[in-house]
């Protein structure tokens, strides 16, 4: 089956009991048992739920992969990552990185004694520096967030399987659509399925997708143990929304390439993060690994003046500004004053979070319309 059709009918089957074509959202927390132990496969929801599973199975589907894990959301998916770790263990992740998964990882497992070394990642071979023996995971995220750095997968698996790390990649700017971290030799795909998958910023969600059964047992018994699952009712929207993930990606890739080609030629503004520029660092990498190159736009404008940053994403109409991205409405946020407000001036700087810095995640809107609030906001 193509990926188009994946999206669609990946891992699903008609309902068994009345053939409905979308699973039924089953709220229930139990199952009635004929005996002890006498149930059809599902005895309680947190360990497993028909809703859950078929979206399951569609995760799985979407990523090439065998075995897929919906949570309560991405942050709590990632959190069953790193509960594969043992206080000792060292983790080596990039340094330009959803600052949530910066605050999890700093903020709790640090004090469980996991060590954390955040680097640049832009070069693959930068990450050999970091191994030892205590290295067990290395986690990436690409493009990168609100940057737009591209990480090298394959170049990254080569290190992860020379050294027998885990390699897990955060594939929530891409999407499968753009891109299959576990067709290039991942071991573990995780989604905020908030965003792209969803589509709709509707429902909080995160996923996990990998190949390996042992794995696979591993990051279910840690689910069900930890118990961070998510309900039927957002697994039903969720799989609502990944039937159209292919051609809203397409519609998010077109429009945010025309609106990366206009900023990059507008007279007030300095520079535009979009990896499809040639000029882009890792635009060969971007061009190997991705279909396309999303609908994540960033720019920062001339003068680097936090105050024209506030007016632009205060001016702006049919842009929302909000948190979040990858639903079918454009939002911009800014983010030195939002989701970086917690990292010093200095620090943030050093990664390219400077005061004017504006994201945007290009919505799925008439074109026209998106250019003309962009002129106008801009001034
Ligand atoms: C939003 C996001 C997360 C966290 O997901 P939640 O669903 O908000 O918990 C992780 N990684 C990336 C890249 C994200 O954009």
């Amino acid at each position: 089956m193509k990926f188009n059709t994946k999206t669609i009918h990946g891992g699903q089957e008609h309902d068994i009991a009345y053939g409905s074509v979308m699973p039924p959202i089953y709220q229930t927390s139990t199952y009635a048992q004929s005996t002890p132990g006498g149930h059809k496969g599902y005895e309680y929801s947190r360990s497993q739920n028909p809703t859950r599973h078929a979206l399951e199975k569609a995760f799985a589907s979407i990523e090439n992969g065998n075995y897929g894990l919906a949570f309560g959301s991405g942050l709590a998916s990632i959190d069953a990552i790193i509960k594969l770790l043992k206080p000792g263990d060292e983790v080596i992740s990039t340094n330009d990185l959803y600052g949530g998964s910066y605050r999890l990882f700093t903020k709790i497992y640090s004090e469980f004694g996991i060590k954390f070394h955040f680097i640049g990642m832009q070069n693959a071979t930068n990450i050999e520096d970091f191994v030892n023996s205590k290295t067990k995971l290395i986690w990436v995220e690409t493009p990168t967030n609100p940057m737009m750095n591209i990480i090298d997968i394959k170049a990254t698996v080569k290190i992860a399987k020379k050294h027998d790390i885990l390699l897990a990649v955060d594939n929530t700017f891409a999407t499968p659509y753009l891109q299959r971290p576990l067709d290039l030799g991942a071991d573990i795909i995780m989604h905020s399925a908030t965003k792209y998958l969803g589509g709709h910023s509707d429902v909080v969600m995160g996923a996990l997708v990998v190949n390996d059964k042992e794995l696979a047992d591993k990051l279910y018994f840690i689910q069900n143990a930890s118990g961070a699952v998510c309900g039927p009712q957002d697994s039903f929207l969720v799989l609502r929304g990944i039937k159209t993930l292919h051609i809203r990606m397409q519609r998010h890739c077109e429009n945010g390439k025309t609106v990366a080609e206009y900023l990059n030629s507008h007279p007030k503004i300095e520079k535009v993060y979009w990896p499809g520029f040639e000029s882009h660092p890792n635009h060969e990498i971007a061009k190997s690994q991705m279909k396309d190159f999303g609908g994540m736009v960033s720019f920062v404008t001339k003068g680097n003046n936090y105050q024209d940053a506030i007016r632009i994403v205060e001016n702006l109409k049919v842009f929302t500004l909000a948190e979040s991205l990858g639903g079918v409405e454009s939002l911009a946020g800014h983010p030195a004053s939002m989701t970086h407000a917690s990292i010093p001036k200095e620090e943030r700087e050093k990664t390219g979070v400077v005061d004017s810095l504006i994201r945007l995640s290009v919505g799925i809107e008439d074109i026209d319309d998106l250019i003309a609030d962009l002129r106008q906001a801009i001034g």
